[in-house]
């Protein structure tokens, strides 16, 4: 640095698009240090709108990739589940440690979060917050600037680089201070806390823990279909995804791998659907019961006939089936 030249303070803040985390962000701002929000990308839920609301709120975003290694916790997490799919004490630390990154590349001086003490049941309480320190390697580092009055100091307060008179000591699951907070930020627009992760969400968490239990090597692009239609069993090891209206069709259509066998029918409006763990062999039988599924979800009256024609391998053929009444389909329908 030249003598004489002040080098404005960097931060890192983790942006959920809640209102916490935007609040935390504003905290931080009115101290005169530059904050550099993060948001990520993963398979279980959309960055661009967390992407957006961080920039009408005046806090200029960086969008981080961690699918893979989320995708990898998910399967496997150290401190377990929330109420469904959710891994959220791994799922923080991991955050924390790719925000250590770009820490690192941008030359910031420390992370924060707007995590509030008390406010979440699995992740939120003060144990929680120190598991996660400690599991993401920054144990005492990580600053919580609506709660920091009810922690022990942290490394940032510690050297001086906030602070600690002007942090808050918000603890609980009340809004009222975060509401009041909000306004006299104007801050207008933000998620409601947790709600945009699917692995929150009933549906898509019995889908995946199903997908798993069938084919624990599922990539993180599998996880990524699931989200485009309803799952189907069959024969207890094969999952087939099929769509539930144009969109999803488009989507599967297009995310589809060779590997992998797609159905559609042929002269009815009807669905599309993929076959996603397949081996090495198709087997005729799980050809037809893909098949029958297809056509009973399709536009055809039941019991009439449906011609479904699918993709594999380079193979192309075209079976005829009759379709069913959807109940029928019985315990293959996972949801
Ligand atoms: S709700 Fe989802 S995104 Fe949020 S911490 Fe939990 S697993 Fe991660």
């Amino acid at each position: 640095m030249v003598p004489g030249t002040y080098q404005k303070i960097k931060a890192i803040g983790l942006i959920s698009g809640g209102l916490d985390s935007l609040i935390a962000a504003k905290l931080i701002q009115d101290q005169g240090i530059e904050v550099i929000g993060i948001t990520f990308s993963s398979p279980f839920w959309d960055y661009r709108r967390t992407l957006a609301i961080g920039e009408k709120a005046g806090i200029p975003m960086k969008v981080i990739d961690m699918g893979e290694e989320h995708f990898g916790i998910v399967k496997n997490p150290t401190y377990g589940y929330g109420s469904y799919m959710n891994p959220c004490i791994d799922c923080h630390a991991l955050m924390i440690k790719k925000a250590a990154e770009v820490m690192e590349e941008t030359g910031a001086s420390f992370i924060f979060t707007g995590e509030v003490v008390g406010q979440r049941p699995m992740s939120q309480r003060k144990e929680a917050l120190r598991i996660i320190e400690k599991l993401s390697g920054y144990e005492g580092k990580i600053l919580r600037p609506l709660s920091a009055l009810l922690l022990p100091e942290s490394e940032p307060e510690k050297q001086g680089l906030v602070d600690r008179s002007r942090l808050l000591g918000i603890g609980g699951r009340g809004r009222k201070e975060q509401l009041s907070l909000a306004k006299y930020y104007g801050i207008m627009e933000y998620d409601t806390p947790g709600g945009g992760c699917l692995l929150t969400k009933e549906g898509y968490a019995k889908k995946l823990k199903v997908l798993l239990s069938l084919f624990p090597n599922a990539h993180v692009r599998h996880a990524e279909i699931l989200k485009y239609g309803r799952l189907f069993v069959i024969q207890e090891k094969f999952c087939l995804v099929v769509g539930r209206h144009s969109e999803d069709n488009a989507a599967i259509s297009t995310m589809a791998k060779e590997e992998e066998a797609i159905f559609y029918c042929k002269k009815i409006p009807g669905p599309v659907g993929i076959l996603l763990n397949l081996r090495d062999h198709l087997s005729e039988s799980v050809v037809q019961e893909a098949a029958l599924i297809l056509a009973s979800l399709s536009d055809a009256e039941r019991g009439h006939q449906v011609e479904v024609s699918f993709r594999h391998l380079g193979r192309s053929d075209t079976i005829t089936v009759i379709a069913i009444y959807r109940d029928q389909l019985g315990s293959r329908f996972i949801k």
